[in-house]
């Protein structure tokens, strides 16, 4: 003990095998004094926690090349080995704060087969779990380290990750699996990156994988909570209600000339980035993908439109757009990288719009299908009468304001209109059409025009009365 105090009043923190009383923080020492640690093989790792030391790995051990080179590679059908998710099985990927006592750093867990026990070309259900401990990791800052997990796993050649949430897809290609890479790659290469991009904040990273159909299916129950409660964080603020709204230009790898603003009432398009995670994502890295844009320079407040903010969006599109109208899906919209949840697109015979999830495989009344549509919208350009958006962005008082708002939406993907049911009513009934989303057709009532037409008129769709949108 008295040599431990001598240590202590020089500043170090000493961690003792043996069973001693724990000193917490002193005038001494930042953070706990002294700390018993029984367990040898447990050691390296307190003190890892006590420091709290910042853990960098210069190169990651994996049997593929790994580098920002790979970020934009696809792994086409032909070359696949093996996928996860999309349209061919459940997958998720959630990143949580855990109390540093409760994981081990580094450990990556396999629940599950691994993808050698697949048959060449098939597919597994996915979950990967994380779990994060620092002093400085908050509960706030979990969506913007799981946002990344997209980059990270991109960079690895031959290995292939879109969308985010439970909305994840994710391919490995056959060159990669017969260099040998496995499952726990994908866990390795998550903890080295988060110590590597984030040791600020993460101290200790451990990652479980499932591909247990059962563990996956009771997991994305939970996970698909969390998400929700994330979403509910922001409920309640409004555009109005701050002097910035946040940037974020993660996509550009994809899309370079994308850049999503992020309103209060308007989350961005791959719905994992709210107003509050672009404010967090900011306090973490200040020079990064998410800065604050200033609301300066009204120039129209129904399409929303700032001067600020054109000038950012000028200077951060690679000088690509000069306008920008955050309320607007015919004048100036935002752009749309790849990752959006769903798509906006005018419906001109119906003088509405219509929502289409990338979850639907089935045809729309543009007739055409969440893929094509796809092509046309994303790529990081303006395209008037598309939009890709987040989900929730359905049902903000910002929804195409300029437009007339949700009294536009005339066809809506049955799976999304289910989902958004209780808000689509309730924000429905705010602006006086109490009666809205019985009068909205999906795909049980028609996928052609002439159908859509029909349901519209003799449900007095308000649509029908409103000025026309072109
Ligand atoms: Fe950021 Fe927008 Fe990409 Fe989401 S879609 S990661 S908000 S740029
Ligand atoms: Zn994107």
């Amino acid at each position: 003990m008295a040599a431990a105090a001598g240590a202590i009043s020089l500043g170090f923190p000493v961690i003792a095998d043996t069973e001693v009383p724990e000193i917490p923080a002193s005038r001494f020492c930042l953070h706990e004094a002294l700390v018993p640690e029984p367990k040898h093989d447990r050691i390296v790792e307190r003190v890892i926690e006590v420091r709290p030391i910042t853990i960098k790995l210069k190169e990651i051990p994996l049997p593929v090349p790994y580098s920002g080179a790979f970020e934009g590679e696809r792994v086409r059908k032909e070359n696949m080995r093996v996928q996860f998710g999309g349209k061919y099985s459940r997958a998720f990927e959630l990143l949580v704060a855990a109390p540093a006592d409760r994981i081990r750093d580094g450990k990556v867990e396999l629940i599950g087969d691994d993808i050698d026990r697949v048959p060449d070309g098939g597919s597994l259900p996915l979950g990967i779990l994380i779990e994060a401990a620092g002093r400085k990791m908050a509960k706030d800052f979990e969506p913007i380290l799981e946002r990344q997990v997209h980059s990270f796993i991109n960079w690895a050649m031959g290995v292939m990750h879109m969308g985010q949430r439970d909305m994840i897809w994710v391919r490995i290609g056959r060159e990669a699996f017969e260099k040998g890479f496995r499952l726990r790659h994908l866990g390795e290469i998550i903890a080295a990156r988060l110590h590597n991009d984030f040791g600020a904040i993460v101290n200790k990273v451990q990652v479980t994988i499932f591909t247990d159909a059962d563990e996956v299916a009771s997991r994305i129950g939970e996970a698909e909570k969390i998400y929700r409660e994330r979403d509910l964080r922001v409920a309640g603020m409004t555009d109005e209600s701050v002097d910035e709204f946040y940037s974020c230009t993660l996509c550009q790898s994809f899309a370079p000339s994308h850049v999503c603003i992020i309103s209060p009432e308007r989350l961005g398009l791959c719905g994992a980035y709210n107003w509050l995670d672009g404010k967090a994502a900011h306090e973490i890295s200040p020079a990064g993908a998410n800065q604050p844009v200033p609301k300066t320079g009204l120039v129209d407040p129904a399409l929303g439109q700032w001067r600020g903010i054109n000038e950012f969006v000028f200077e951060s599109s690679h000088r690509a757009l000069s306008k920008l109208n955050l309320y607007s899906i015919m004048r100036d919209p935002m752009t749309s990288c790849g990752c959006f949840e769903a798509i906006v697109a005018i419906v001109p015979e119906a003088n509405g719009v219509m929502v289409v999830s990338r979850e639907y495989p089935g045809q729309t009344p543009l007739g055409m299908d969440f893929i094509t549509m796809a092509g046309m919208v994303g790529g990081g350009v303006q395209t008037p009468g598309f939009m890709g958006i987040g989900r929730l962005y359905v049902t903000s008082p910002k929804f195409i304001s300029a437009e007339g708002g949700i009294k536009r939406l005339v066809w809506v993907s049955g799976d999304l209109k289910r989902a958004l049911k209780d808000r689509i009513e309730e924000r429905a009934r705010k602006v006086g059409e109490a009666d809205l989303f019985d009068k909205i057709a999906d795909e049980e009532t028609a996928v052609d025009s002439a159908g859509l037409l029909e349901f519209l008129q003799k449900a007095d769709h308000p649509a029908l009365k409103m000025d026309p949108l072109l």
